[in-house]
């Protein structure tokens, strides 16, 4: 069970030093109840009390690290049910299945195919990130020989083994043991064989059972076997399942710190119809899955996929925010328009989009408001006449273009005397209120 404030509190030190940042031993111990401080952050700590919080001050969801290298993948860490209540930490993984017996021009394809995933998103690199070999022919020798294929045509992106059977899983670890690969196939009948290839080669163990008592049932005698690193499935393949069983998983973990359930959460959700199975996986998104994996790559599967997790994975307590700098869209000569924005990226991508739209080569000013968009900003008093003419000034546009013309959002058209008052020797031009107003404008004044 987790430790209330008060009962953290008796096992501080109560000298209320402030070394730990916080005025006294009674605020931090209130903040790491709420999972909102680090034990660390206290040098005077007994080490029997740090064994007794360490427990307490622990993610409910354990850490696992999936792969290994630059694109391995952390989950888990999660501490709240709802996204508003703190953040998610994690985001969730995607693994497309790879079966064994498929031929070998066909698995290329695939391994092509997630190498070939990446986007890049609001600055962000989205990614399919691991493939899952599912042991599909029995066949050991088949699962060896496949799982060293993908692994040398795909060296960084990491592995499931999926695959209940003990031997052929054996194998395949041992061929690929330093990419740290998660063994997903143990259940209750093939258990202490799996554990034991888990423990051998140091790698997590996914369980798979029929519900989370079942699964609660199984990660606690593997636990009691000496493995750590668990990663489980409660075997939910549709929607409702997924909601019911996922949230039943993350509600023992988080509000009553249920050890046995406190691990990341495996959803196999593949389905013949590509748009069934984009709609469940969005389900498991939402609903506290750790890795999800899809039974094909589409493009239009990944792009939706990839922007549900990371709106979902984004911390909405900090603004999402571009580098500031003049942008150039196209291929601009001395007598493009110039345009000015706030570095919101939200902002930064519909405006940057829709003069792309408009196929006249442009420069795109944007300039750091903390990440807020235009009309916010201008209401903060970050996106003023003054801070502009500083901004324009001092990022040498002025040698790049012949003309002086910027052309300032229309909803903030009030600023644009002030700015020519300020931006000595410039026109100021107030551009639609809308960015989608752009093209026609951009369209019109090039004409
Ligand atoms: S550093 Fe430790 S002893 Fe000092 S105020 Fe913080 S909790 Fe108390």
């Amino acid at each position: 069970m987790a430790l209330s404030g008060v009962e953290i509190f008796k096992l501080l030190p109560k000298t209320n030093c402030k070394k730990c940042g916080f005025p006294t031993c009674l605020a931090f111990a209130m903040k790491l109840a709420q999972r909102q401080a680090s034990l660390d952050a206290c040098p005077d700590v007994s080490e029997e009390a740090k064994k007794i919080l360490g427990e307490a001050s622990a993610p409910p969801v354990r850490a696992i690290i999936l792969g290994a290298g630059d694109k391995a993948v952390k989950m888990g860490e999660e501490t709240v049910l709802f996204r508003h209540e703190k953040r998610f930490v994690n985001p969730c993984a995607f693994a497309v299945n790879i079966k064994d017996s498929e031929s070998d021009n066909e698995i290329e394809k695939k391994v092509a195919m997630v190498i070939a995933s990446e986007i890049d998103r609001v600055g962000q690199k989205l990614r399919i990130d691991a493939i899952s070999i599912e042991c599909a022919s029995n066949d050991a020798v088949r699962y060896e020989a496949v799982t060293r294929m993908v692994s040398s045509r795909a060296p960084d992106t990491p592995i499931i083994l999926n695959c209940f059977n003990a031997s052929a899983a054996e194998a395949a670890v041992k061929a690929i043991a330093d990419k740290k690969p998660l063994l997903y196939g143990a259940r209750l009948d093939n258990l202490d064989a799996m554990v034991n290839i888990a423990k051998a080669h140091k790698t997590p163990l996914g369980l798979y059972a029929e519900g989370p008592e079942a699964l609660s049932s199984l990660a606690e005698k593997a636990k009691a076997m000496g493995v750590e690193d668990i990663v489980i499935d409660p075997g939910a393949k549709s929607a409702k399942g997924i909601i019911e069983g996922n949230t039943q998983i993350r509600r023992a973990a988080i509000k009553k710190n249920f050890k046995p359930l406190g691990y990341p959460i495996i959803n196999i959700v593949m389905k013949d119809d590509p748009l069934i199975e984009t709609a469940i996986a969005s389900v498991a998104i939402a609903k506290y899955a750790s890795i999800v994996v899809l039974s094909s790559i589409e493009r239009w599967k990944n792009l939706a996929l990839f922007t549900l997790r990371q709106n979902l994975y984004t911390d909405p307590q900090v603004p999402m925010q571009v580098e500031q700098k003049i942008y150039k869209i196209g291929e601009p000569g001395p007598d493009a328009p110039l345009m000015i924005t706030t570095n919101f990226s939200l902002t930064y991508f519909i405006v940057s989009g829709e003069v792309e739209n408009s196929k006249v080569p442009s420069r795109l000013a944007v300039m750091d408001c903390e990440g807020l968009s235009v009309l916010t900003a201008w209401a903060a008093g970050k996106f003023t006449a003054s801070r502009i003419a500083q901004f324009i000034k001092e990022s040498g546009v002025e040698n790049e273009v012949k003309h002086r013309e910027l052309i300032i959002p229309g909803q903030v058209a009030i600023l644009s005397g002030t700015l020519e008052d300020k931006l000595e020797g410039w026109k100021i031009i107030v551009g639609p209120r809308e960015a989608n107003g752009l093209p026609t404008f951009l369209k019109t004044k090039a004409a």
